[in-house]
């Protein structure tokens, strides 16, 4: 039987960050939900794949489009299509970086994947967008350091945002979402915000 979903909430005033998991991210309820892609915007494996099964043919389509407007998706970048299937409106898509020992900008990277992420969000009036642990499967991003740079980049991004009221990240596996919430009590502590756990979802 999966693990009954854990879930954090780091209060900011008026917006909240959310974490959660074990959970799947396709069934999120959010305005938007962020897909972890690849430069080609064509799909592929892991959160990925489940996304482009779950959402339809609709998001792939609206992907070529893109590709044969702007071309491949530089890494740290984000573009938004519709969701097609999914629960949520739309889905944006960010490409994470390939971890390669830290000293290729991985961090910058990946903070801009989550900033970009949530302002695109802002710029369609959305309140609420959902995050994987974008870079931590085939792009080998250790799930220590990604959580720390997600965490913190999101609350930024979060802060400044005129309509995003809530982040949420949602994590495939128990161990991910353990270092994901620990990320999210660090920050919370080190600006004196409010923590609860295991709220309903
Ligand atoms: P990347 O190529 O950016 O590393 P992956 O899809 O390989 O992207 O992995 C990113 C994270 O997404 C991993 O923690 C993986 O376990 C997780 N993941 C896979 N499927 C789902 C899903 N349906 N919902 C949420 N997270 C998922």
């Amino acid at each position: 039987m999966p693990a009954r979903p854990q879930v954090l909430r780091v209060t900011m005033g008026d917006r909240v960050l959310v974490i959660l998991g074990p959970g799947d991210i396709t069934r999120e309820q959010t305005d938007v939900i962020v897909n972890a892609a690849n430069s080609s915007l064509l799909g592929g494996g892991g959160v990925d794949g489940a996304i482009h099964r779950a959402g339809g043919p609709v998001i792939l389509e609206a992907c070529r489009q893109i590709v044969e407007r702007i071309g491949r998706l530089p890494a740290g970048q984000a573009v938004a299509t519709p969701a097609g299937r999914l629960p949520a409106r739309y889905v944006i898509h960010t490409v994470g970086p390939f971890w390669s020992g830290g000293r290729q900008s991985e961090a910058e990277t990946l903070a801009s994947c989550h900033r970009e992420s949530i302002r695109i969000a802002d710029e369609l009036q959305l309140t609420s967008i959902a995050f994987p642990a974008i870079s931590t499967g085939a792009y080998r991003y250790p799930v220590d350091q990604a959580s720390q740079v997600a965490i913190t980049s999101a609350a930024e991004a979060l802060e400044k945002a005129a309509h995003v009221r809530q982040v949420r990240f949602v994590l495939f596996d128990s161990e991910t979402f353990t270092q994901y919430a620990n990320a999210a009590r660090a920050l919370a502590a080190s600006s004196s915000l409010k923590v609860d756990s295991n709220h309903d979802t």
